[in-house]
């Protein structure tokens, strides 16, 4: 087979009721990798990743998951990926470990092949194993429907936006275990998120899908670092008098004692901010670099480079 875990061509779906959802994707996603999609809410993620997991009927395209067309070989391609969905929809009258157990006998795995425990250890729920899904937090379940993922072991792993809403620990815990999966056992990874600094931190490669459609695909080293408006916030020990600005960098005062200066990466350096700080005699409590947003970003993009 090819080095693509993920292979698409021409994917469309329109919604009964006339909604296009998605106008014609094209994109590959390597093997091995962390692949971000990223884009604004109602951009087609969940209807991209929907149609992998086979919940939503394709209406054009071809798909094809760890080699295997999803059309002619549905169930190998099935057993190739294992999708946490962004919906919370678990049995309530299930334990963790029933709930695994069902989902490996739906996926056919022999009960000799089930890594059971060793998926509620991953996923820190061997302490719940028996406590009913209505009685487990929303963080817990979370970390079900992941387990429910792993359950028939699969080459691919997909989670659609599985930190919205979620605590800081659960988030860095997602992360942790996600990272593991794709080191120590190479499971490629393509996980949807709406947070810039997510897929920033996270993916080894983006695309990003607005309106239906890929705007951009790139490693995220050239994606991201192509974004051009920087804007670095320092806080002085004591606010100067005239606020240090040069050719290409401007300044503005912040509320709570802070400035804000903004600057073009293409042609200003952090470095050469730092120098004019200092140059102006300037001291330094803190300094910290600022993201810019998503609009932001597809701005830049329609604005520096023709859609892909
Ligand atoms: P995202 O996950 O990026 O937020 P979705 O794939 O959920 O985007 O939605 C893409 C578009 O399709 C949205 O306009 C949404 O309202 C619409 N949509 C999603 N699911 C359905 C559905 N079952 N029926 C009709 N329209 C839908
Ligand atoms: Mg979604």
């Amino acid at each position: 087979m090819s080095d693509d875990a993920i292979r698409i061509e021409g994917l469309r779906k329109t919604y009964a009721g006339g909604k296009q959802a998605l106008k014609g994707i094209d994109l590959n996603v390597p093997q091995g990798s962390i692949f971000g999609l990223l884009g604004p809410n109602g951009a087609g993620k969940s209807t991209l990743i929907n149609i992998l997991a086979g919940l939503v009927v394709k209406s054009a395209g071809k798909v094809s998951i760890w080699g295997w067309d999803q059309d002619r070989n549905p169930r190998q391609s099935r057993a190739s990926i294992g999708v946490m969905p962004q919906e919370l929809n678990l049995d309530p009258f299930f334990t963790p470990r029933g709930a695994l157990e069902v989902q490996a006998g739906l996926y056919g795995v022999p009960k000799r092949d089930r890594r059971t425990e060793e998926i509620l250890e991953l996923v820190g729920l061997e302490d719940k194993a028996e406590a009913y899904a209505r009685t487990l937090s929303g963080g817990m379940r979370r970390r079900l429907l992941l387990g429910k993922a792993l359950v028939h072991h699969p080459h691919i792993l997909v989670l659609d936006e599985p930190t919205a809403g979620v605590d800081i620990e659960l988030r860095q815990m997602l992360w942790r275990n996600v990272r593991r999966l794709n080191r120590e056992r190479g499971m490629t990874i393509i996980l949807t998120t709406h947070y810039l600094e997510e897929a920033e931190e996270m993916c080894d490669e983006i695309a990003i899908i607005n309106h239906g459609e890929v705007a951009a695909r790139d490693s995220t080293v050239n994606l991201l670092g192509n974004i051009d408006a920087k804007t670095m916030v320092i806080t002085p020990e004591d606010m100067p008098e005239v606020l240090p600005e040069a050719p290409g960098i401007k300044a503005e005062r912040r509320d709570g004692g802070l400035i804000a200066l903004s600057y073009k990466a293409r042609e200003t350096s952090a470095e050469d901010v730092l120098t004019l700080v200092r140059e102006r005699g300037i001291r330094l409590r803190d300094v910290r670099t600022e993201q810019a947003d998503l609009e932001d970003v597809f701005l830049e993009l329609t604005r520096s480079r023709p859609a892909a």
